[in-house]
């Protein structure tokens, strides 16, 4: 073993890191940081000493290292060491000057106490469940969040904490908090979830435990806490879908009143699992389409269909696996290979001169991938455009109203139809009837189903009826199942029905239920 190598072990034996000055500045520092992720040859060489020191230490440690002798080594200095990001950690500096190395100072640091602690006497007061989210959300689009591996949550019990209301718990817990705070992404990302409960997200690079830093802040105090965490991991996948996993998992727990973190673990593994079988559904088409019936409530004849995506071989209704795509942002590609499925459909020889309406979800109007995917699926058929009608659903995802009108009008100009679904639900809905322009407009199912029983929902239709006439909108109502509803949506003037009441959704473009007038399965125009 040679020499070096002997002491520089020696060394280690009696601190954490190892510096050499020039004076002022670091020329070289070794050893484990302050936090992880903080490599202090990386960070401090070429600084100013000063630079990384808190307040506090500054004028002690740089006096200490200017009266140094030859061969003398300076009494422990209790120094404060930034880590640039709001956090501060607490360590014993000693400096010696070697003759022969002079004017070179020697430092060894040995870390104290717990690895996070805020620099600011306050840091961020923790956020409660739902912030939480939001701050998740707000990490979205931001780069803030770290590359795989990234984000991890962590979940922290510390039984007892809030069992005793006096000055030690009181403040142990602001210490405990302030350390969960300070260990979290960007020292703003921890929440409380109960007294006794936190989740904090982390960067999943930094591995400290805090079980030790939390006994250790309780000791201070002279309480004998003890603490049980968990992490849950997403592995290294990118930062938005990372944040949008979680965000999903998480919000899905606290919906549920999940606060333990093992529950969590596998919520968040039932979720990737969720999501990486929809993209494999996604990539191999492996669902289907079924078919229901739009009718003129005039005549009955059927108008047009709606193509409604069915999964698995119980062809499984959508509402679950689509909600999940749009919160993690798969919904676009499943969008498309819905219109790829419904326009080869409609390409085939039996299907006829059948009119057809997809849905897409307001996610996917988010950028120009969708409509300029559907125009070139489309550009070799324009007999299949002027036979085809896009549903937009989930208008309160639109991330951009005017950009996305832009998009739904360059579908227009191509002759393929569009129509808002599900309106009158939301406060906003006026402001997309501003924003978008549209062909049709889909009456969400409540006018339908509550049409007779409330006034107030008479009035609601009554002005929105005149309104679409005003605007040159036709108007569907859905979910009619009984005559009743049916004669109530015609006398208000609305031109479609869809619902139980004319056909349920079908493998084929076919009419199930009763179909009064003319010939069975009759299409008529758009107009
Ligand atoms: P939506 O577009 O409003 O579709 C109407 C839903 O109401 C369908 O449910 C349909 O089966 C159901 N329905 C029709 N008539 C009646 C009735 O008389 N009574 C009752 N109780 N229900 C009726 P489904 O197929 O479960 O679809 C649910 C939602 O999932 C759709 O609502 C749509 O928002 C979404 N969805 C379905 N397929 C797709 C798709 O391919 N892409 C996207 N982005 N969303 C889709
Ligand atoms: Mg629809
Ligand atoms: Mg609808």
């Amino acid at each position: 073993m040679n020499m070096k190598s002997r002491l520089l072990g020696m060394a280690f034996a009696a601190s954490d890191v190892l510096l050499e000055l020039d004076g002022e500045s670091v020329t070289f520092a070794i050893g484990a940081g302050p936090v992880p992720g903080v490599d202090p040859g990386a960070a401090w060489s070429g600084q100013p000493l000063e630079s990384f020191l808190g307040d506090a230490s500054r004028a002690r440690v740089m006096s200490a290292v200017r009266a140094l002798s030859p061969g003398v080594r300076s009494a422990p200095v209790d120094v404060e060491i930034l880590t640039g990001d709001g956090r501060a950690r607490k360590a014993v500096l000693r400096a010696f000057l070697l003759p022969d190395l002079a004017p070179f100072v020697s430092c060894a640091v040995a870390w104290q106490g717990v690895a996070y602690q805020a620099v600011a006497p306050q840091t961020e007061p923790l956020l409660d469940a739902r912030g939480l989210l939001k701050r998740l959300s707000g990490l979205l689009g931001t780069g803030a969040v770290p590359n795989p591996p990234g984000l991890s949550v962590d979940f922290v019990e510390i039984p007892g904490l809030d069992a005793l209301d006096d000055d030690a718990h009181r403040n142990a817990a602001q210490r405990i908090e302030a350390c969960l705070q300070s260990a979290s992404l960007n020292g703003a990302s921890a929440a409380k979830l109960a007294p006794d409960r936190f989740a904090l997200m982390r960067n999943s690079t930094d591995v400290v435990d805090l079980t030790v830093e939390i006994r250790a802040l309780g000791a201070a105090e002279g309480l004998d806490l003890s603490a049980q965490a968990s992490r849950a991991d997403i592995g290294a996948v990118e930062a938005a879908v990372a944040v949008r996993t979680l965000r999903l998992a998480l919000s899905e727990c606290l919906k549920d009143g999940v606060t333990a973190g093992d529950r969590f673990a596998e919520r968040l593994r039932r979720t990737v699992e969720n999501a990486d079988r929809f993209r494999g559904i996604v990539r191999t088409r492996d669902f289907t389409l079924a078919w229901q019936p739009i009718v003129s409530l005039d005549t009955r004849l059927v108008h047009h269909f709606e193509a409604l995506s069915r999964f698995g071989g119980a062809h499984q209704a959508p509402t679950g696996p689509i909600a999940m795509a749009e919160e993690l942002g798969l919904i676009e590609d499943f969008d498309l290979a819905v219109a790829e499925k419904a326009v080869s459909q409609m390409r085939k020889p039996g299907f006829g001169l059948v009119k057809a309406a997809i849905n897409v979800s307001g996610v996917s109007l988010g950028d120009d991938r969708y409509v300029e995917g559907l125009l070139r699926m489309t550009a070799a058929a324009p007999e299949v455009r002027k036979r085809l009608m896009v549903e937009v659903t989930e208008t309160a995802s639109v991330p951009d109203l005017p950009a996305a009108n832009r998009r739904l009008q360059a579908l227009r100009e191509a002759d393929i139809r569009v129509c808002l679904d599900d309106y009158g639900v939301g406060a906003a809905s006026l402001d997309y009837l501003r924003q978008l322009s549209v062909d049709l407009l889909k009456l969400d199912g409540v006018f339908a189903r509550e049409h007779q029983a409330d006034p107030k929902v008479q009035a609601l239709a009554s002005h929105l009826l005149n309104l679409c006439q005003e605007l040159k909108i036709q108007t569907v109502a859905e979910m009619i199942e009984t005559e009743e509803q049916a004669a109530a949506m015609k006398a208000l003037g609305v031109d479609f029905g869809q619902g139980w009441l004319f056909g349920r959704p079908a493998e084929t473009p076919v009419v199930a239920a009763p179909v009064t007038n003319r010939r069975r399965g009759e299409v008529v125009g758009w107009g």
